[in-house]
């Protein structure tokens, strides 16, 4: 595939990703799911635009157009799994601003599986898609997902206490949500950037900790119990502690894992093999199982559907609720995190502390025949994981190798229990690779 990349279509908005391919991509989610789709978009300053030639398509090729207006990612997903109806989403989620997307969602809720872009992507490039006859062409209907949405996440979590949160929504989608959600759980909400502006004028859509010390700042200024900062669509949530201090997202990714295995009295949790090992102990500190898989969200919700599996994630400050919604969803992450100070009356903080601490380090190397490479690393490594790259585990720490499909490069992480640990593994995966290659 070159078109459909592990989230849909993604580019710089009018060069790369044009009004005219999203019509064709109109088209052909309307050729492969005909019937009622449901279209929403991010606060982009393209969104407006790329979303209405994407209804457009959706008519034209006999299908009804239902236009959610701005949403986040998981509300329009949430909505599509309700009222058993595909979906669109328009949004390039962390991207820098000149950058848009567009992703298709199952009637399940979940984002295409990689087998079903491939499809899409046969049907784009062969423009083999449907087109109506006049009298056949599709309506515009409207709806709201927001409200929907924003009730299912309340009424799934029950707060017995109040709690003082401070929320960054980065300008993006989740100004229409989370608020929202917060002050239906009776918080006292201190709102940044909570106005939708595709300019993102104050901090850039992803959520990385460099970028969020006005949160920091506030939470430590109004003694809030916690922050949580959303990307762009708000299907991620990163958290601070109420020291202030940037939590990491693998460490909320383990925490909340472990949290879901304890509930369950067990049970698989499914993430990629780029995840910390700290998710793999908590989760089987409660007796529990990890699966890992291929690097990317569509994926992990695959395996998580396939397995049964209790909770899945990203270490990227994607999580994944199956029972109720099989997608990231930053909405629902920040009730679950409130629900778990709420049942354990322990602080954020407290709560991270109990989660094993490891160092990552994470580097690329030049790497070209990809397939070479990875053949000569599943032979000299015949016993480690082979789902994505080489995941090598020793007791102290892992080596990941992963040669990339799209760039000349290989990826290499390694992660230790000390940094000098990190840092021998690291300098041993470059050695390993460098050999393969000379
Ligand atoms: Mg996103």
């Amino acid at each position: 595939m070159s078109l459909f990349g592990t989230n849909g279509v993604r580019g710089i908005a009018n060069e790369e990703l044009t009004a005219e391919m999203a019509l064709d991509l109109g088209k052909v989610i309307a050729t492969l799911k005909p019937g009622k789709i449901a279209v929403a978009c991010d606060t982009r300053i393209s969104s407006q635009m790329l979303k209405c030639a994407v209804l457009a398509g959706i008519m034209s090729a006999g299908s009804d157009a239902i236009d959610l207006g701005v949403a986040p990612t998981p509300a329009l997903q949430f909505y599509a799994k309700s009222k058993r109806v595909a979906g669109v989403i328009v949004t390039a989620s962390h991207n820098p601003r000149e950058y848009n997307g567009i992703k298709f969602v199952q009637e399940n809720g979940a984002e295409f599986f990689r087998e079903m872009d491939e499809i899409s992507e046969r049907i784009f490039m062969s423009k083999s898609f449907k087109i109506a006859k006049w009298n056949e062409v599709g309506s515009l209907l409207r709806d709201d997902c927001i409200e929907l949405y924003v009730n299912a996440i309340v009424e799934s979590v029950s707060l017995d206490k109040k709690y003082r949160i401070v929320v960054d929504c980065g300008n993006g989608a989740g100004c229409f949500t989370t608020p929202e959600i917060l002050k239906r759980l009776d918080c006292e909400v201190y709102g940044i950037n909570c106005n939708p502006d595709g300019r993102f004028p104050a901090r850039e859509p992803e959520p990385v900790e460099r970028s969020l010390n006005l949160l920091k700042k506030a939470v430590v200024d109004f003694k809030a119990d916690l922050g949580v900062a959303h990307d762009g669509d708000a299907d991620r949530a990163v958290f601070v502690n109420e020291k202030g201090e940037f939590v990491s997202e693998d460490a909320m990714l383990a925490l909340i894992a472990k949290h879901y295995v304890e509930k369950h009295g067990g049970g698989i949790v499914v993430t990629p093999v780029s995840s910390s090992r700290c998710v793999e102990d908590a989760v089987k500190s409660v007796g529990g199982e990890v699966v890992y898989t291929a690097v990317g969200s569509p994926v992990v919700a695959k395996v998580m559907l396939e397995k049964n599996a209790v909770f899945g994630g990203e270490g990227n400050g994607g999580l994944i609720f199956p029972e109720h919604l099989l997608a990231r969803d930053g909405g629902m992450s920040v009730a679950k995190v409130l629900q778990l100070l709420d049942e354990t009356g322990k602080t954020l903080s407290e709560l991270v502390s109990e989660i094993p601490r490891y160092y990552m380090i994470k580097g690329k190397v030049e790497c070209r025949n990809k397939e070479k490479v990875l053949e000569e690393l599943r032979k000299k490594f015949p016993d480690a994981n082979h789902v994505d790259g080489v995941r090598i585990d020793f007791e102290k720490g892992w080596l990941l190798i992963r040669p990339s499909g799209t760039e000349p490069i290989a990826r290499i992480y390694a992660e230790g229990k000390s940094k000098e640990k990190a840092e021998e593994l690291y300098a041993e995966g470059v050695r390993v690779l460098k050999q393969i290659l000379s």
